[in-house]
């Protein structure tokens, strides 16, 4: 069964929080020149960093790194109150390109904290939206990775216990485990709506679909985007095949014997640019019917700040 067809399903790449925090650091050079530092990756793809630290942009994981007065970028996945004093007290002139949907769940940690709550925070341990959040409160905050660790974390008092997510996660074992808390903490009191943001939620409504008609499906991202592997999950959920690259060229691994449809997706942080290279390459590879299928429209975009750097 030789490959034929590739479906690229839409929508896919780059969601408005990463289209946001790029063009902040498009401004940013134009404005302040090169070099400008970005404390951590702006967002998880290697793409778009290189092309990034080719044009100027030099990436610290420590703020010890950026000379005083020099303007910093904080990444879209947002940082912890600690690192913004740091900068202030550096005199570092901040340009915040954190993502609005995650400055979302800060804001909510900060109004669970002053009520009392100790708040679980279902996510991934050392991704850099987690630590984050969890350095606006430390103390009050604990981190839940799945159902399993649901059913034992303990609370200090059960009747003040809130319970927030990070913005990619998988919706359906999102679910599950705050279904367990709920059980566990009848009194539970969680955001009015789903932290797992838009662009999380459509990827994956999209990929399961993908997964039902494609013999592979592959998912363009970064092995550190947690959205990216997420799609690579709920695409094996929904009863798929999938693997995730992060470059076209990884694909002269996989075995395609099997597969006469390939399905192509990609994570938040993944250049259209890269899809289209991998589309090539499957052409190379035999396809010779490519279909674009739309399984949903976004039209959320958020405003660009000027770039103008504070402190
Ligand atoms: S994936 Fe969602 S939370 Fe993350 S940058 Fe994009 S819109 Fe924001």
């Amino acid at each position: 069964m030789p490959l034929r067809r590739v479906i690229l399903v839409h929508p896919r790449g780059f969601c408005a929080g990463v289209e946001r925090a790029v063009s902040m650091v498009d401004r940013a050079l134009a404005r302040h020149g090169r070099p400008l530092y970005c404390y951590r990756e702006l967002v998880h793809n290697r793409y778009v960093v290189d092309d990034l630290a080719r044009r100027g942009v030099v990436f610290v994981d420590r703020l010890e790194d950026v000379p005083e007065g020099a303007a910093v970028v904080f990444s879209a996945h947002g940082v912890a109150p600690a690192v913004t004093a740091a900068a202030a007290a550096r005199g570092l002139r901040v340009i915040d390109a954190t993502c609005p949907f995650v400055a979302k769940v800060h804001a909510e940690v900060r109004r669970f904290v002053r009520q009392g709550c100790t708040v679980l925070l279902i996510g991934h341990r050392g991704h850099d939206e987690v630590r984050g959040i969890v350095g606006e409160a430390p103390e009050s905050i604990r981190v839940i990775e799945n159902r399993s660790e649901a059913e034992v974390i303990a609370v200090p008092d059960a009747a003040a216990v809130a319970a927030v997510t990070q913005t990619t996660l998988s919706v359906t074992e999102t679910a599950a485990v705050v279904a367990v808390l709920r059980r566990r903490f009848p009194a539970l009191r969680t955001p009015a709506g789903s932290d797992i943001c838009y662009a999380t939620q459509n990827r994956q409504e999209a990929v399961v679909e993908l997964a039902g008609r494609a013999d592979l499906v592959l998912v363009l991202g970064a092995v550190n985007s947690s959205n990216t592997n997420r799609l690579v999950e709920v695409a094996r959920a929904a009863g798929g095949r999938a693997e995730l690259i992060s470059r076209p060229e990884e694909l002269a691994s996989l075995d395609l014997r099997e597969v006469e449809t390939v399905g192509v997706t990609a994570g938040a942080s993944t250049p259209e640019s890269l899809v289209q290279d991998l589309v090539e390459a499957l052409r190379r590879r035999g396809a010779t019917e490519v279909v674009e299928v739309s399984l949903g429209r976004e039209d959320v975009h958020f405003d660009t700040p000027s770039g103008h750097a504070e402190g």
